[in-house]
């Protein structure tokens, strides 16, 4: 194979179309490539290319009427022409197809006459269609993009180094202005000063670009200002992008005023439910929900504090015959003037007054001793008097009336809050077996006593030397502390009653045999001692008149005891006749 031969050969391997032209245009050379291409736009397989003039060639194919064609025709004529030595552009070629070949041709002089004209051209096609179609695939996917952006319902905007770089016509439409309105200026302009949370837009702003640019992300609610003043809020989102080799954040805002609003009469309607939830319909005081929680409450701050609290319970008084025989709408109406009442005589912000359930009351009343409970409790029963509505079929009363049970306490984290109700309630109903319109209490003082009791303990130094006086003072020391320890451990009303009967015995017994000692010995101030005796007889009967009428309380026998019998008494009055009397 000669030289020539093997050029044949490699420049026949070659997929670009090469054709070599003299100075006058006219071809003398084509490779296969060449030839094979024509083959497709209307030349036969074994047209002889040598010797065509390819100006003519180019303006008798239908490759010449495309403009771009001719821009590598008039490349040819420039360098053929002296004005330049190469050329290199890109056109394009219809086929007998119908489709497009993109081409980028070339031309370099190869040979030069010897006044240095060119003398030989090489012109050369390479076929780009494949690049040229992913470029105008990009191209029509970014137009696509540039679309959705641009013409997207929701608002989009890029922010580059804290500035919108660009945003769309939803986004200008949101804030009622221009595009140009938001692009080149920071997200502060276009907020209020500060945001519903009390901060700096500004500042608030620049920490959530950070935390986006930091995390990738970020979605937050903002209240924006239109460019005509309105503050109206967002929810947007905030997605770390790269832009032309920048970190860039694409914003997307959704305007939630809608949602917000709604958002706002929700909870404006839920705390209405809440407080009807918490309020009693017909008499508008708190009902027993409301009751509960704040005895609950107001229990576990009086552990806290130690302090006593106080719970009154009532029920109006033979109710089931006021509905029967006036009805119902006045039974409600009467409901509503006792809740009336209830609610008035309840003063301290910390009280409450409630509807525990049907014709029954209660109020909570936080750090309050017995004596302030049982002023408010009887300031509801003479209120309720004071209505006056009449009740004819009250077996006690021409009026309504209502029974209290009024408890005092302090609380302890071993017993419960649901245990004071108990308490109210079993002393309420002992105010309805006691006769009703009136008010029961627990005996604090004994409860107290129950915790704190001491015995009363005989001494040595209080024997005043008459074996007889000695041993009846030592009795009735025995007997006192065996009542107070009855009365202290709930013991059963016989028990009780039997030992007070025991006590009055001994004591009565005491004094004649005292009186007779007394009188034998001629003590001169015995009228004076007797008249003492009977004093303490009398108040001990009026203790035992008490007790069957429900009304001991320990406190009351205590101090008889202590302080009446065995201290003024015995230890100081007894002991002026101790001198008369030694055996
Ligand atoms: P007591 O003196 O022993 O308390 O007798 P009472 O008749 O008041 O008690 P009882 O529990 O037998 O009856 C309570 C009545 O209260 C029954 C019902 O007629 C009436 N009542 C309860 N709730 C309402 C209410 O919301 N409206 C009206 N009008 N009456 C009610
Ligand atoms: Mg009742
Ligand atoms: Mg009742």
């Amino acid at each position: 194979m000669t030289f020539q031969s093997i050029h044949t050969v490699i420049l026949d391997s070659i997929d670009d179309h090469i054709a070599v032209i003299d100075y006058l245009g006219i071809i003398v050379y084509v490779n296969n490539a060449w030839k094979n291409f024509n083959v497709g736009i209307g030349f036969p397989l074994d047209y002889d290319w040598i010797g065509t003039d390819y100006f003519e060639y180019c303006d008798s194919s239908t490759v010449g009427s495309d403009k771009l064609t001719a821009r590598g025709e008039f490349e040819i004529r420039e360098v053929l022409a002296g004005r330049c030595d190469s050329f290199a552009c890109e056109y394009k070629i219809k086929r007998n197809d119908g489709s497009y070949t993109w081409f980028l041709g070339r031309g370099m002089v190869i040979e030069r006459s010897a006044d240095g004209a060119p003398h030989r051209i090489i012109g050369t096609h390479t076929d780009i269609s494949e690049r040229k179609q992913t470029e105008d695939l990009l191209r029509r996917s970014e137009e696509k993009h540039r679309m959705l952006f641009m013409d997207s319902p929701d608002a989009y905007l890029i922010l580059i180094d804290g500035i919108f770089v660009d945003c769309n016509k939803a986004a200008a439409v949101m804030l009622h202005g221009e595009r140009s309105m938001i692009i080149g200026y920071p997200p502060e302009i276009l907020s209020p000063d500060f945001q519903p949370d009390g901060k700096k837009s500004a500042e608030s702003a620049e920490k959530r670009i950070t935390e986006a640019l930091q995390t990738g992300k970020n979605t937050f609610e903002w209240l924006h200002r239109r460019l005509d003043g309105e503050n109206f809020y967002v929810e947007v989102s905030l997605a770390a992008i790269e832009l032309d080799g920048k970190q860039a954040l694409f914003v997307a805002w959704r305007e939630i005023t809608g949602r917000k609003k709604i958002e706002a009469e929700l909870e404006a309607t839920h705390s209405k439910l809440e407080t009807l939830s918490m309020t009693d319909g017909l008499t508008c005081i708190a009902n027993r929900r409301q009751f509960d929680h704040v005895l609950t409450q107001e229990y576990a701050r009086h552990i806290r504090s130690g302090k006593e609290l106080s719970l009154i319970l009532l029920d109006i008084d033979y109710f089931k015959r006021f509905n029967d025989h006036y009805g119902h709408v006045s039974g409600d109406k009467c409901l509503q003037q006792i809740a009336g009442v209830i609610g008035k005589s309840v003063a301290r912000s910390g009280d409450l007054a409630a509807r525990y359930g049907g014709e029954e009351f209660a109020c909570i009343l936080p750090d309050t001793d017995q004596q302030g409970a049982l002023f408010i409790a009887e300031k509801i029963r003479q209120g309720i008097i004071n209505l006056a509505i009449p009740h004819e079929w009250s077996d006690i009363a021409g009026c309504v009336t209502a029974s209290l049970g009024v408890v005092t306490l302090t609380c302890h984290k071993e017993e419960s809050a649901s245990e004071i109700v108990v308490r109210a309630d079993e002393l309420l109903y002992k105010a309805k077996d006691l006769g009703r319109n009136r008010i029961e209490y627990n005996d604090v003082y004994a409860e107290q006593l129950d915790v704190n009791f001491v015995q009363l303990v005989w001494q040595e130094s209080f024997t005043l030397g008459n074996t007889l006086i000695d041993d009846q003072h030592k009795a009735l020391f025995l007997n006192s502390n065996q009542l107070l320890h009855a009365i202290i451990n709930s013991s059963t009303k016989d028990e009780i009653s039997k030992i007070i009967s025991h006590l009055l015995d001994t004591i009565t017994k005491h004094f004649i045999d005292e009186e007779s000692i007394l009188e034998s010995v001629g003590y001169p101030l015995l009228m004076e001692h007797s008249i003492e005796h009977e004093k303490l007889k009398n108040r001990a009967l009026e203790l035992a008149v008490a007790f069957n009428s429900q009304e001991l309380h320990v406190g009351d026998i205590f101090e008889f005891l202590a302080y009446n019998v065995i201290k003024k008494h015995m230890l100081e009055y007894d002991r002026e006749y101790s001198a008369y009397t030694s055996d």
